[in-house]
């Protein structure tokens, strides 16, 4: 088989996401045979290095030989259980270590399939539990260009107009605040203040305050000081609202520690994780909270107290095996440590795009690498441009407009980066931006 049968039959059946279908009228869809390590190989026999993780899930590879191991156990005992009334051991596992591993006083774990989902059940959760506390808040607070999701409920805390705009007159009413406009403690001074004008004005109609902590992802890898979050959730404390940290692309030591909200050494009133959770094998998302928030659901049978929310695949048990076999492999492999090298030649790589003309700002947080263009006049989407350009020279990346960044699986050696950088280094000399 080639690309082009596969691809041929693609375009008459499958709808891709985040996509306008017409390009590919032009530039053919990639059909991927196999996946080994940061290598992806299409079915004409050309290979890619994955500089972007697939989306930001892969942690430690595809057809990782550990996690394929563990889920091939799992397939031979479990599948599938429905998680009401019922329970299995992957979860429990699981759940005993991300509480462990969290910051300090997230003790209860609820399961969603994905990031969006997660996203929906900690802002049901925080409404929820204001009201069981006597004093429903129906207000959601957000940051300025951030992203949570695509369903209506997450895109109406999210702030990116791309996504957002077309669905505006569908969503709930949500407010912003000033994100810090870069990682200086002066702009994250700047932003604080903000803030307090916002909870000082609205605080008692507030829910919760959702933020991606330390980087904006999809806004275009923007990021900024911990310190902002570190008196964002004192002030959301003193005005008796949530704060919810999206770790879903920040967590499993993609900015460094573990989680983001280590470095400002915050406990989030809840925290959300996906992406990296599965290593990028299974769609798996947890939302996880403190034992005071759990305890306002806890009670006797109540319909409007207990929180019914459910997904048919809430807690799957491969996916939970895969989230395991990943938490074994950050144990066993000093991970975080390991990483540092690999961050030093991030910063070393996208030192030779400063000062060039048509760069904007570079910037870089533990694993992600960011190189943005000054904006383009001409109507040319130069991210796809760029995208396509590295493609053939045998590197996926996909710019968010034009922001190019890398974030690659850890298991990527310090040759395969720098051949990434140089790449896209020819990209943009090549392309002339
Ligand atoms: C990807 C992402 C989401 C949405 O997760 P999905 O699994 O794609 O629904 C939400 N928040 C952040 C910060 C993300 O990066």
């Amino acid at each position: 088989m080639k690309n082009s049968e596969i691809s041929k039959r693609d375009m008459s059946v499958v709808w891709h996401p985040c996509t306008q279908m017409k390009d590919h009228e032009e530039f053919e869809i990639i059909p991927i045979q196999s996946g080994q390590g940061v290598y992806l190989t299409d079915f004409d026999g050309n290979s890619y290095i994955d500089a972007i993780s697939s989306w930001w899930v892969n942690l430690f590879g595809h057809s990782n030989p550990y996690i394929n191991t563990k889920i091939k156990e799992q397939l031979e005992n479990l599948e599938h259980v429905i998680l009401a009334g019922f329970t299995h051991e992957p979860i429990v596992r699981l759940s005993q270590r991300l509480v462990a591993l969290a910051p300090q006083g997230l003790s209860r774990c609820f399961y969603a399939d994905n990031g969006s989902s997660a996203v929906e059940v900690a802002l049901k959760m925080s409404y929820h539990a204001h009201k069981n506390s006597g004093k429903a808040k129906s207000l959601f607070l957000s940051l300025s260009n951030s992203y949570h999701g695509e369903t209506l409920g997450a895109l109406a805390v999210g702030d990116v107009a791309l996504y957002k705009e077309t669905y505006a007159p569908l969503l709930i009413h949500c407010i912003q605040t000033p994100v810090p406009c870069n990682q200086s403690m002066e702009a994250a001074l700047e932003a604080l203040q903000s803030l307090e004008v916002i909870l000082n004005l609205q605080g008692s109609e507030i829910s919760a305050f959702i933020v991606e902590p330390l980087v904006q992802g999809a806004g275009g890898m923007k990021m900024y000081h911990p310190y902002y979050l570190t008196h964002a959730k004192q002030l959301c404390k003193e005005y008796n609202v949530h704060f919810i940290a999206d770790e879903i692309m920040t967590g499993f030591g993609r900015t460094g520690t573990m989680f983001a909200c280590e470095q400002a050494g915050i406990t989030p009133d809840f925290l959300i994780l996906s992406k990296g959770l599965t290593g990028g094998y299974l769609p798996l998302s947890v939302v996880m909270t403190t034992e005071e928030i759990y305890n306002t659901f806890y009670c006797d049978y109540d319909p409007k107290r207990s929180f019914l929310h459910s997904h048919s695949y809430t807690g799957n048990a491969i996916a939970c095996a895969a989230a395991n076999a990943t938490l074994d492999i950050f144990e066993t492999n000093a991970c975080l440590e390991n990483n540092t090298v690999l961050s030093a030649i991030l910063v070393e790589e996208l030192e030779r795009f400063a000062g060039k003309t048509y760069v904007k700002e570079i910037r870089q947080c533990g694993m992600i690498g960011v190189i943005e263009l000054i904006e383009q006049t001409s109507h040319e989407r130069i991210g796809v441009k760029i995208h396509r350009h590295c493609l053939s020279n045998g590197v996926l990346i996909r710019p968010l407009g034009n922001v190019i960044y890398v974030m690659p699986p850890y298991v990527i050696t310090p040759k395969e980066l720098r051949r990434v950088f140089e790449v896209i280094d020819l990209a943009l000399t090549w392309l002339d931006v």
